[in-house]
């Protein structure tokens, strides 16, 4: 059809749409709109965001929608409150001319009192999140008893978020529902799944290409001994220096105890996990997504829904046994048309596993060399020069500075100076580094895999003793340690970071230790009778828009 006017909607709502200047429909409009009006029950639509699918479910949906009846009678559930608002927005504006129909975007993070009155005022459609939904299912305040047409927007991208069961619990609980409009970017298995179970005959209509799994995402593995995977994930977060991560556990105790002693070692890390309360977790997933944290260590159940864009890399602390929940964890990177990276730390009685992830999930998965300490070294070396040179000074007034530095540096030369800055920067991660071993396991004959539980008993007896990063730990003499989350990424030097905190906090240079500034935080030695002042002037400020995090470096 190549008019609006063709597919049969309402004139009112044809008045809204040629108002905002549709032209004509888009594919899956044509497609699909004509076979919703027809009283078709049960769609597919395989269709990426930005085809116009929005309007192709929400414009029919106007037209059926009995907008005399002040109950819920649509419900459309999507992965993100983002997309929720986008839709509610949407549908808003296509309803210009029917003012009878009410319509509620229901989301977490937001307050659940005034969601449920504004269901409570009479709405027809409700567009939520899965979560959130089943808040209200479980408070009572919503009924779904009338909900005729269920809608479930991205279905695979709430799948990947580890929404499986609340879509099947909420498909449960909808007893009238006789339509289900499914759309999908990708067809996962777990969505065939899905429609077979709940769904009848239902029309399938592909716009554009279709993938089976997100090609995005480059799976690696590395295989080493089990007592190494600290040590292993330590060296990959070391080569990866612009992570920005999420790792995984199976357990609620190791993600806390790997996050307390990555925290000691001088990582931005901190829990995600069930033992947290509501409002820890918030504070934790609101930081994290401002970037306030570089990394974060959750067990699959605290993860569940969490939506993050820009992820750099998803890693497996652990490999889970369930494929499904691999395909929920490696689907948190490599979204919105980006790359991303699932690194996976493996064992030798785990390569079973991983070949059946692999061929389930259909998608080739890399086995790499855990780096070594010469070449996280040489990574984040480079990184830094590049650093450097791309260190913006075209503000500042370095050029006043240059007469008294050339005095200065008179009698060094070139190569002393980029020696000295190297040695600055990477004094303490070079000695770190200088004996580390080689954290691989080598796949061997069956004999000499026989005899690795020997070996591994040696190795752990002639371990040498690797020493830490000396990031944190108590300050040097008589200072404490704070850490803040601010570095030279913010466009600090070391005198303007000086200048900022001792503004803020009104207290005098000569309190100040040691000052430690990396790219995403420093680390600061104070008098100890000034650090809670310190602490209270800054934690919790906002710099650039986003909240500056102050504290003990210690009792973190
Ligand atoms: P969606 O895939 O629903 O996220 O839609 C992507 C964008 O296309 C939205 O900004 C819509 O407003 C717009 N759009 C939807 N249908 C049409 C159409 N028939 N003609 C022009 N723009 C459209």
């Amino acid at each position: 059809m190549n008019t609006f006017e063709e597919l049969g909607l309402h004139d009112n709502i044809l008045k809204a749409v040629q108002e905002l200047g549709f032209t004509k429909p888009t594919p899956i409009q044509a497609e699909a709109i004509p076979v919703l009006l027809s009283g078709t029950k049960d769609l597919i639509g395989l269709a990426q965001t930005g085809t116009g699918k929005t309007a192709a479910f929400g414009l029919p949906l106007l037209h059926l929608i009995d907008a005399t009846q002040k109950y819920p009678q649509a419900l459309i559930i999507c992965p993100t409150r983002e997309l929720c608002l986008q839709i509610v927005n949407e549908i808003n504006i296509f309803k210009k001319y029917i003012s009878a129909v009410h319509i509620v975007a229901v989301y977490g993070g937001s307050s659940i009192s005034t969601q449920i009155r504004d269901i409570k005022r009479g709405v027809q459609i409700v567009v939520a999140t899965p979560g959130r939904l089943i808040d209200l299912i479980e408070r009572k305040a919503i009924n779904l008893e009338q909900i005729k047409y269920l809608i479930l927007d991205e279905a695979d991208e709430m799948l990947n978020m580890g929404f499986q069961d609340d879509i099947e619990f909420i498909l449960q609980n909808t007893p009238k529902r006789d339509s289900t409009w499914l759309f999908s970017a990708t067809m996962p298995p777990e969505i065939r799944r899905v429609s077979s179970r709940y769904m009848q005959k239902p029309v399938e209509i592909t716009v554009g290409k279709v993938n089976t799994a997100n090609k995005n995402v480059d799976h690696q593995y590395f295989v080493t001994n089990a007592q190494h995977r600290y040590e292993a994930l330590k060296r990959l977060i070391d080569f990866n220096p612009g992570m920005y991560g999420l790792i995984f556990t199976r357990t609620k105790i190791d993600a806390q105890e790997i996050s307390e002693k990555l925290t000691r070692e001088g990582y931005d890390i901190e829990p995600l996990h069930g033992d947290l309360t509501q409002a820890q977790r918030d504070k934790v997933m609101g930081e994290f997504r401002e970037k306030a944290i570089q990394l974060l260590i959750a067990t699959d159940v605290a993860a569940r829904g969490i939506d993050v864009q820009g992820i750099t890399h998803v890693i497996n602390y652990e490999l889970p046994d369930d494929v499904e929940v691999y395909t929920h964890r490696s689907g948190r990177t490599g979204r919105a048309g980006k790359t991303g990276v699932c690194m996976s730390i493996v064992h030798m009685r785990e390569i079973g596993k991983l070949r059946q992830i692999e061929r389930i999930v259909q998608v080739p998965f890399h086995k790499l060399e855990i780096p070594s300490g010469k070449d996280v070294c040489r990574k984040q070396f480079y990184y830094f020069m590049d650093k450097l040179l791309q260190t913006d000074i075209s503000h500042g007034d370095y050029a006043t500075y240059l007469p008294m530095l050339q005095e200065k540096f008179a009698d060094v030369s070139k190569d002393e100076v980029l020696q000295r800055v190297a040695a600055m920067e990477f004094d303490r991660f070079l000695k770190y580094y200088e004996n580390a071993e080689d954290l691989n396991l080598r796949e061997r004959s069956r004999d000499s895999r026989e005899r690795i539980s020997a070996t591994r008993s040696e190795d752990g007896g002639r371990r040498r003793e690797v020493r830490g990063r000396e990031y944190s730990g108590s300050g040097s003499g008589n200072y404490s340690r704070l850490f803040i989350n601010l570095g030279t990424k913010d466009g600090f030097y070391k005198a303007s970071f000086l200048q900022f905190i001792l503004d803020l906090s009104d207290l005098k240079k000569e309190v100040l230790g040691r000052v430690d500034m990396k790219e995403m935080n420093s680390w600061i030695e104070i008098d100890p009778s000034a650090a809670n002042q310190m602490i209270q002037a800054i934690d919790g400020k906002k710099y650039k828009g986003r909240r500056i995090r102050m504290n003990d470096a210690n009792s973190r």
